[in-house]
Parts: structure tokens; C-alpha cells; sequence
């Protein structure tokens, strides 16, 4: 999908974004992140999110225009995989309240929860 022309009113929501002056470190991995970095990284970066005001529009956008990197409207980029491969899911609106409803992947901790570990499975 191409993404949106350069209309301001395509990209207006943006100027009410809570990570508007942050800087996008918390929000795009750097080369050679590890994963626990990552986790904390996408965990810290969820909780801005939580707290936007434009993260429904922000999350439809990345789920519309299937954005490949980066913490969008509270999701990861394996967040968004796992909802592009589910079957079940509705399409994304682009104005309006998204009725959407995103799964997100259980391997990712939600913002204020600490990571868990899965159990050993032994043999
Ligand atoms: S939802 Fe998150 S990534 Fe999207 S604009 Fe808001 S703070 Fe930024």
C-alpha cells in the first residue's frame, strides 16, 4: 500500500503526538539493540503511548500503511506482523475511532508489566 500524499490533513493528528518532542530513540530500535534493550525500549515506549491522545489515529496509520519499524499507537513492529497474520481481524478505518480491535503478541510485555519469562519446557 502507498503511503498517504503529502496533505497536511493527512498528518495533522501528529501535531497533538504525546512523543512529538522525545525524539524517536524510544520508538526505533538502533543497530545492534539486544532483546532485553528491546523489550525495555518497546515496554517504555507503549507507556508514552498509553497516555497519547492521537494514539487510535497514530495505530490505525501503522496498521494501515503497514509501517515496518518503530512503536506505533502502543504497537511493535511484531505486534502489528501478528495482527497482519491473523485472519479475524477487521480492516482499519482511517478517520474516526478505529474498530479495530489489536491483538497484541503475547511475547510482548504491556506497558507498566514487568517481562515475564515462559517455563522451561522440559522433556
Ligand atoms: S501513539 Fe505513541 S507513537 Fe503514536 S503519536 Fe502517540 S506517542 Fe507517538
Amino acid at each position: 500500500m502507498t503511503k498517504p500524499s503529502p496533505l497536511t490533513a493527512q498528518w495533522d493528528w501528529q501535531l497533538n503526538a504525546r512523543c512529538r518532542y522525545t525524539g524517536s530513540d524510544l520508538f526505533f530500535a538502533r543497530q545492534n539493540e539486544g532483546l532485553g534493550e528491546r523489550l525495555r525500549r518497546e515496554r517504555d515506549a507503549k507507556e508514552v503511548c498509553s497516555q497519547c491522545p492521537v494514539r487510535q489515529r497514530c495505530r490505525d496509520h501503522a496498521l494501515t500503511f503497514a509501517e515496518p519499524f518503530g512503536v506505533w499507537g502502543g504497537t511493535t513492529e511484531s505486534d502489528r506482523r501478528f495482527q497482519r497474520a491473523s485472519p479475524s481481524t477487521d480492516t482499519p478505518r482511517m478517520t474516526g475511532r478505529s474498530s479495530v480491535k489489536l491483538r497484541v503478541s503475547p511475547t510482548h510485555p504491556r506497558p507498566g508489566m514487568k517481562e515475564r519469562r515462559m517455563p522451561a519446557v522440559l522433556p
